[in-house]
């Protein structure tokens, strides 16, 4: 199976004809729930393509906990390694979208932000049955690290998306990974410079190769996607589509990267099905209402 540890949370979505200023009580017009959080994403992105999927981490004891561990359970996930916090909220984005597309975001991490060392043990004992493990930066950073070496001492591929971008990872978390996936701004952030395009995409990824990650796979948007190896770089385009709303395209792309490793299949044929997953998940509105099911996923591949 593959391993997913990390953030599972609920997004708050109001929208308004125009943000509120301090101290407004402003009238919107419609409230969302929905699931969240690039965790449970990239869980349910891989349990959408047919791979068996387990998801750790932590919710709160209210009502949300509940109802994020069904959703992911009904996506297809065993949840049996997501532990429940009475002592905190569950994860929370309280988000704000006017007309005009500004929006204005909260995000309190409750639950994911006490995810420690107890929950890396448990993860460890299911380690030695798992192929994959895939890691975010929204849990707190040395239970990253504490994973990443768990799975490292588990012999198992460690994929890393560095999102929310960071500035500074621990240094020994790199040697960690097996495969990085930042996007433009997260690679930007990584190294210190601007990457804007391949030619930066392929110099970034060489800054993160010397700091030993095996793989370094920078995410370009509709620009497409540069892979760097210490034996090779390589370019894979963006599929042509028609963009509607990009959310969750890199969770999507992380999954059919590894759903497609998990398979069997090639680095460069695996980054092509991380390409085709955030393409899909282009087309839709939404988180992991976007993320492509197998037969959807297959048949856009065959075309
Ligand atoms: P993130 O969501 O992490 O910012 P990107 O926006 O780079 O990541 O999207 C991840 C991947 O999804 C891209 O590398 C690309 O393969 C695919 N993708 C994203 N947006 C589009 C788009 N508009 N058209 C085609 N493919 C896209």
């Amino acid at each position: 199976s593959i391993i997913v540890f990390g953030s599972i949370n609920i997004d708050l979505v109001a929208t308004a004809p125009r943000l509120p200023i301090a101290g407004e009580t402003l009238l919107g017009d419609t409230f969302l729930k929905v699931p969240g959080g690039k965790g449970a994403n990239q869980a349910v992105a891989l349990a959408k393509l047919g791979v068996p999927t387990q998801m750790g981490g932590r919710v709160g004891g209210d009502s949300f906990g509940a109802e994020l561990v069904q959703n992911l359970q009904d996506a297809g996930v065993q949840t049996d390694n997501i532990f429940v916090d009475e002592t905190i909220s569950s994860g929370v984005a309280i988000i704000t979208v006017a007309h005009n597309g500004d929006n204005e975001i909260i995000v309190i991490p409750g639950a994911n932000g006490k995810v420690n060392q107890e929950d890396v043990e448990r993860l460890s004992r299911i380690l030695p049955n798992a192929k994959t493990l895939l890691l975010q930066l929204e849990i707190p950073i040395n239970t990253v690290v504490a994973a990443a070496q768990a799975a490292r001492n588990a012999n198992i591929i460690v994929i890393l998306d560095p999102a929310p971008a960071q500035v500074d990872l621990p240094a020994e978390l790199y040697p960690l990974v097996d495969i990085i996936t930042p996007n433009e701004v997260e690679a930007g952030q990584l190294v210190g410079f601007p990457v804007d395009g391949e030619d930066a995409a392929a110099k970034a990824a060489g800054v993160l190769l010397q700091r030993g990650v095996k793989s370094a796979i920078v995410k370009l948007g509709a620009k497409g996607v540069v892979c760097a190896t210490e034996k090779e770089v390589f370019f894979v385009p963006a599929f042509s589509v028609e963009t509607v709303d990009t959310v969750a395209a890199g969770d999507a792309f992380n999954g059919g990267l590894a759903a497609a490793l998990y398979t069997g299949l090639s680095l460069h044929q695996a980054v092509v099905w991380g390409a085709a997953a955030g393409a899909l998940a282009a087309t839709k509105l939404g988180a992991q209402t976007s993320l492509p099911d197998r037969f959807t996923f297959d048949t856009f591949l065959e075309e």
